[in-house]
């Protein structure tokens, strides 16, 4: 498959060496409620992987918590609780979330402080090989020391300091250089280390973790758009300063969300969080907003996206209803065929699936041929192999978007029950009686049950 590669701005050809494919996900600070920002990051994460094996591929997905934080300490004090109080309480969250939204489980949730010792072996391993130099305590990486750096935010190192986006302090030799390890004094959180007591920083767990998890080269390398840089920079530089190896092939980031064109974000204010939002929509309905628009564009959330999701889904179920339906009865077979067939229908998602993970236009393709199915059951000419592998076409591509449906059950008494009112509509249509007739048509329509009179006697389906 193909995808964009932030490192080389362009679309390439996913490398795909004969082993699994290594995904790294940046995960959660679990220090507060999950947003739909950082949820639309999993679910295309989650769909990409799902692609993936369906192609027949073998996928390994890490993704760490960063359970330790400054924020994550303040809002321990402020509760009164433990800081790993307030970890365990969002991670638990995430996967109750991320559960409901039908998104699989990764193979490894590394934690920062379950990886403590590594941490510091990478970190002394940097100052070893002159990348990193100690001062009063802390540890930098120094910057220019690392002559990629930029390559993936497509920046310089003086364009950085011009910029402001790095900050100088007294104990870097300069202003772009970023800590490794952060003393902390001996009353706050921290281990021992061969600098004193302190804290790794943010950028070094994400490195030590691909590396014991996945190896020095990663296929794909992944998260929010808006961790590019300093984020994903600072890893780069740190890994490939100690392995001297490419530390991801791919690097793969998700647009942001945007509510009324700014960025969700706590920092706004305009988060939505999905604990609320699962209260009020089904998790089919925001899975399927997520994916409905390209992920590396942004993303408006509003409840007409929302409306739209629900909408597009009810033609779905009502499609696979229908199917469901008509495979049980045999329909006399006129030699007409589902066009395109569901095959080729099933191709075409694929391809657009593969070129750049095109969910929107895979979408299309899916309600397109909704749209096929339906006229066919409308004009009565839907065969029963066709509506089976029309059926079993629809699961596939469901399967693959993450959208899960209960298998659709009119229990058996309600179908002999229509059976049954259809028997004595019949009756009456025999006695001429066609008011009564019309009637029963009219009423069953309100009830969502269409009534065709076909030449093989009535017919009925639910309303699409
Ligand atoms: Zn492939
Ligand atoms: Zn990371």
């Amino acid at each position: 498959m193909k995808l964009y590669n932030t490192l080389s701005r362009s679309v390439e050809e996913l490398t795909i060496n004969g082993g699994p494919i290594r995904i790294y996900v940046c995960g959660l600070t679990p220090q507060s409620h999950i947003h739909v920002g950082h949820t639309r990051t999993f679910v295309v994460f989650d769909v990409l992987r799902r692609f993936l094996e369906y192609s027949g591929h073998k996928v390994i997905h890490v993704q760490n918590f960063t359970d330790i934080d400054d924020k994550i300490i303040a809002k321990a004090k402020e509760l009164g609780i433990q800081p790993s109080e307030v970890a365990e309480k969002y991670i638990q969250e995430y996967f109750e979330v991320m559960d409901k939204l039908h998104v699989l489980r990764a193979h490894y949730y590394p934690r920062v402080t379950q990886n403590i010792p590594e941490i510091i072996d990478f970190v002394n391993r940097l100052i070893d090989r002159g990348y990193a130099y100690v001062s009063d305590g802390d540890v930098y990486f120094e910057v220019r020391k690392f002559k990629d750096y930029g390559k993936l935010s497509h920046q310089k190192v003086d364009e950085l300091i011009a910029g402001a986006r790095v900050e100088p302090s007294e104990k870097k030799r300069n202003p772009e250089d970023f800590a490794l390890w952060k003393s902390v004094s001996p009353s706050e959180i921290g281990w021992p280390s061969p600098w004193g007591k302190g804290r790794p920083g943010w950028h070094i767990e994400c490195s030590t973790m691909i590396k014991k998890y996945l190896g020095d080269t990663i296929d794909i390398h992944g998260g929010g758009q808006d961790l590019i840089f300093p984020h994903h920079e600072n890893e780069a530089a740190q890994s490939e300063a100690l392995t001297g190896k490419p530390l991801a092939h791919h690097w793969v980031h998700v647009g942001w969300v945007t509510m009324g064109k700014v960025k969700m974000s706590k920092s706004v204010g305009n988060v939505v969080n999905l604990v609320d939002l699962l209260e009020r929509r089904e998790s089919n309905v925001v899975r399927l907003a997520l994916i409905s628009t390209h992920y590396r564009g942004p993303l408006e959330f509003d409840d007409t996206l929302l409306d739209q999701a629900e909408a597009n889904l009810k033609r779905i179920s009502t499609a696979l209803f229908n199917l469901h339906q008509r495979v049980k009865k045999d329909v006399v077979d006129r030699g007409e065929r589902l066009k395109p067939s569901p095959k080729e229908v099933l191709d075409q998602f694929l391809v657009s699936l593969g070129e750049d993970l095109d969910t929107p236009r895979a979408l299309g393709i899916l309600f397109e041929f909704i749209r096929t199915i339906n006229n066919a059951l409308s004009s009565d000419t839907l065969t029963k192999p066709d509506a089976l592998s029309a059926l079993e076409t629809l699961n596939q591509m469901l399967g693959i978007l993450g959208l899960e449906f209960k298998k659709p059950s009119v229990d058996l008494n309600t179908e002999k029950l229509i059976e049954l009112i259809l028997q004595l509509r019949e009756e009456a249509r025999m006695r001429r009686d066609y008011a009564t007739a019309d009637k029963i048509r009219l009423k069953l329509a309100e009830l969502g049950i269409i009534v065709e009179d076909t030449k093989d006697g009535p017919r009925w389906r639910a309303k699409q």
